[in-house]
């Protein structure tokens, strides 16, 4: 992020379902950084997910669009919906950056995830399509999610409005890792939670909460 373009987060994920974890980082990063626009990005396929079966995409994406209806700011896409084949985050960066010519990107990424992206598809040729932020894990450093295989330096304790720190990555594009609040809610345990038919009640936007209850989502055995 250079400061000159108009600046955009993308936040990906299977959301399955978006949860108040998610949301919390959307408007912490929003905030910290001064970004006016943040896309949610449901994925249809995930290249990275054991698989397990999961909510419909059309599900998983109404519920995304129903938790942040009245959100400014925060939209959902559903380009990954859209495209055939797996949901490959190049792709999806380069979509939207054709959408939004001069627009600087800022790919929202969880440490769980950005341990693992040098498995990723052309992982080399993503990390250079934008910037990133890593969003953190309770008690653990961010060095502890930087791959072995990938040459991330150090570049001072600046992370705009954030605690945190920031990076370069092999290529330029910055690597932010901001220290922020991590809520403790996955989306596992909200579909455990359903299964088990226990209250779900402040761990999901209340859009998200209705949706499940009436379309029955998550209440069957979940394997994988
Ligand atoms: P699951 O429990 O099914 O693995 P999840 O809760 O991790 O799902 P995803 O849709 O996989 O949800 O999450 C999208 C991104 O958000 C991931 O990069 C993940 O690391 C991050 N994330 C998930 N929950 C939180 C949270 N509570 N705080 C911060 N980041 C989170």
């Amino acid at each position: 992020m250079d400061g000159t373009g108009r600046r955009i987060a993308i936040f990906g994920g299977t959301f399955d379902p978006f949860h108040n974890g998610h949301l919390r980082m959307a408007v912490e990063v929003m905030e910290g950084l001064s970004l006016p626009e943040l896309f949610l990005i449901p994925s249809a396929r995930p290249p990275h997910k054991p698989s397990r079966p999961m909510a419909a995409a059309e599900d998983r994406l109404a519920m995304a669009s129903a938790a942040v209806a009245e959100i400014e700011g925060i939209s959902v896409l559903d380009l990954e919906l859209r495209r055939e084949g797996p949901s490959y985050s190049l792709l999806t960066v380069r979509e939207v950056s054709d959408g939004n010519p001069g627009a600087d990107i800022l790919f929202l990424i969880g440490a769980d995830a950005f341990a693992e992206i040098a498995t990723w598809h052309r992982y080399r040729d993503l990390l250079a399509a934008c910037d990133f932020l890593m969003l953190p894990r309770p008690g653990i450093a961010p060095e502890a999610s930087f791959p072995p295989e990938i040459r991330i330096e150090p570049e001072g304790d600046r992370c705009y409005n954030l605690p945190g720190c920031s990076c370069r990555l092999p290529g330029g594009r910055r690597l932010l890792c901001p220290a922020l609040p991590v809520l403790d809610i996955s989306s596992r345990s909200i579909r455990e939670k359903v299964r088990r038919g226990r209250s779900i009640r402040g761990l999901v936007p209340p859009g998200v909460e209705r949706y499940i209850e009436d379309h029955g989502l998550y209440r069957g055995e979940e394997r994988g």
